[in-house]
């Protein structure tokens, strides 16, 4: 899933070209995807959009004359791609936006489940629909994270994928963060202390800061990833074997020497206790 690196390397990119023309056609979108009907689609058009921001793993692109905000969520397997005049898109996407002159803003979702979103919302609406989200990992201070942990008793792991304590962290960020931070995936959030909480504060910020810089370099996942997906391949820190383990219905993955001692880390999935 694209999560903040990802998503901000998108809007960096789509910044200056969503803005460049005023929409002639909105839509058609799949029925899956678009998740409001009021104000239609069709209000878009005639409009022009002043660029992408982006809150958390959303992207926004908000109307010039302030009335409207598109907001796009790509969940796990959407992807956006802004189509040049007469470059070739899908056939079918999953939403598009048709620019003056014939550049293209499509939406598209690989396999047969709907996930991803669009929505066009009033400011209002827009506010509402982002009101329940915690702050930008790449901005926390050292004493909001601290806060933030001792408001909350489980494991880190699983705080850091939170997007109502913390906004843009997924799977893949926080197997690369707390790996910097050198800290284990199973720590419970009220056991991390004062060098530690600077530490992971750091270590979101630099690996956050590295992802954007790669991913705006065009990098792929292998590139990118230095312990998310690399079971059995070197620690690039320690040389030991990276190491995974399953836990909510998903697979952490984590260096043995640098975060936990050692230690092999336990299966905690529910569905493997009630098999
Ligand atoms: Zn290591």
């Amino acid at each position: 899933m694209p999560e903040l690196p990802e998503m901000e390397a998108w809007r960096r990119a789509l910044d200056g070209p969503v803005s460049a023309f005023p929409i002639e056609k909105a839509g058609p979108a799949h029925i899956a995807t678009l998740k409001t009907f009021d104000p239609p689609l069709a209000a878009l058009e005639g409009r022009r959009l002043t660029g992408a921001e982006r809150r958390a793993k959303r992207l926004l692109f908000p109307t010039e004359d302030g009335e409207l905000i598109l907001l796009v969520h790509l969940m796990t397997a959407g992807r956006l791609r802004y189509l040049k005049t007469g470059e070739k898109g899908p056939k079918i996407p999953a939403f598009r936006l048709r620019f003056e002159g014939g550049a293209e803003l499509v939406l598209t979702e690989a396999g047969s489940k709907k996930r991803a979103g669009v929505w066009l919302l009033t400011p209002e609406a827009a506010a509402a629909e982002l009101e329940h989200i915690g702050p930008e990992a790449n901005e926390l201070t050292v004493d909001q994270l601290a806060e933030i942990l001792a408001s909350d008793s489980r494991r880190l792991h699983s705080l850091l994928r939170d997007q109502r304590q913390i906004a843009g962290i997924g799977r893949a960020w926080a197997n690369e963060i707390l790996h910097a931070a050198k800290l284990s995936p199973y720590t419970l959030t009220r056991d991390v202390g004062g060098e530690e909480v600077e530490r992971l504060c750091s270590a979101i910020k630099d690996e956050l800061t590295r992802g954007l810089e790669l991913r705006e370099r065009g990098a792929n996942d292998k590139k990118t990833y230095r312990i998310h997906k690399k079971l059995g391949e070197p620690c690039h820190v320690c040389g030991a074997p990276i190491a995974q383990v399953d836990f909510e219905e998903h697979t952490i993955f984590y260096c043995p020497q640098c975060q936990t001692g050692g230690r092999v880390l336990k299966d905690r999935r529910l569905s493997r206790l009630l098999r």
